[in-house]
C-alpha cells in the first residue's frame, strides 16, 4: 500500500519537507520491507546459491602489468573468475560479469550485481605496489560482506607463502565494496609487483589452488553463514561511493 494516501492531505509543503527529511534520516536503521538493510548492516548470508564473479578491469583497462612476468591483470582476473566458477560446480548458479576481454564500468558493474537478490559478489583483482609487499589481501565494507571476506583472506592466506608487508583483511569503501545491496568483497590475489609472487601467480597450478581455497570459502560461508569469523564489525553510515574514492 502506498503509505502516503493513508496520510491527512497536508497543505504547509514545509511541514511534507520536514517529514520527508524526517524519513530519510530513519531509514538506513530501518530494514526495509524485504528484510535488507540498505547500508548492509546485517550478519552475513547464510544458505545463498548464487555467486557473482567479477573479474576485474577488461578490454581498454589492463589493471596492473607484471614488470618481472609481461602478464596483465585483466586477463589473469578472468582466468581466476573461470578457475572459481569451475571449483564451485553445480552446487551455485554462477554469473560472471564478464567472459571476455570487455571493458565494463564500475558503476555498471554495480547495476549488474544489484539485479541478483539473493547473491554474493566477489571481485577479482591481482595488486601492484613497492616490489617488496606481497601477499593477498581482501577488501570489504559492509558488516553482511565481513565474514565472507574473512573466510577468503584466511583461504588465500593458507596458499600463499609467508607473506611479507600485506596487509591482509581491509575494510575500505570502494565503488564494488559499498554500492552494491548485496554482499561484496573485493580479493587481491597477489602483487603483480612482487618478482616472486609474479611468477607463482603465473603459475596455473598455484591459480588452480587459490580458485579451489576461494571456492571453498564461498562454499563455507553459504552453508555456516559468519559463524566462527569473529565478531561483526561496526556498522558505518556513508554515502554511496564515489569515482574520487581511492583507486580500485
Ligand atoms: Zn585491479
Amino acid at each position: 500500500m502506498d503509505k502516503t494516501s493513508a496520510m491527512p492531505r497536508l497543505r504547509n509543503s514545509s511541514l511534507c519537507l520536514i517529514i520527508a527529511a524526517l524519513a530519510a534520516s530513519c531509514a538506513p536503521d530501518s530494514p526495509s520491507s524485504s528484510g535488507r538493510d540498505v547500508w548492509g548492516h546485517r550478519p552475513g548470508p547464510k544458505g545463498f546459491r548464487t555467486v557473482i564473479l567479477d573479474a576485474g578491469h577488461g578490454g581498454k583497462d589492463s589493471g596492473a602489468v607484471s614488470p618481472h612476468t609481461g602478464q596483465r591483470e585483466k586477463d589473469l582476473t578472468l582466468d581466476m573468475a573461470m578457475r572459481i566458477r569451475d571449483e564451485l560446480g553445480s552446487g551455485f548458479r554462477t554469473i560472471l560479469m564478464r567472459n571476455d576481454d570487455t571493458f565494463i564500468d564500475l558503476d555498471e558493474r554495480v547495476i549488474r550485481a544489484n539485479r541478483f537478490g539473493d547473491a554474493v559478489l566477489v571481485s577479482m583483482h591481482f595488486n601492484s605496489g613497492p616490489s617488496s609487499i606481497r601477499g593477498p589481501e581482501t577488501y570489504f565494507w559492509r558488516v553482511d560482506s565481513h565474514g565472507l571476506a574473512v573466510r577468503c583472506q584466511q583461504a588465500m592466506n593458507a596458499v600463499s607463502p609467508a607473506e611479507s608487508g600485506n596487509r591482509g583483511l581491509v575494510r575500505r569503501r570502494l565503488r564494488l565494496t559499498r554500492n552494491p545491496e548485496i554482499p561484496c568483497i573485493l580479493l587481491e590475489g597477489g602483487y603483480l609487483s612482487h618478482p616472486a609472487e609474479s611468477r607463482l601467480v603465473a603459475d596455473p597450478s598455484y591459480r588452480q589452488r587459490l580458485a579451489s581455497a576461494i571456492a571453498s570459502a564461498i562454499r563455507t560461508q553459504s552453508d555456516a553463514g559468519d559463524a566462527g569469523t569473529g565478531s561483526l564489525p561496526r556498522p558505518l553510515y556513508e554515502p554511496p561511493s564515489r569515482p574520487t574514492d581511492a583507486p580500485e
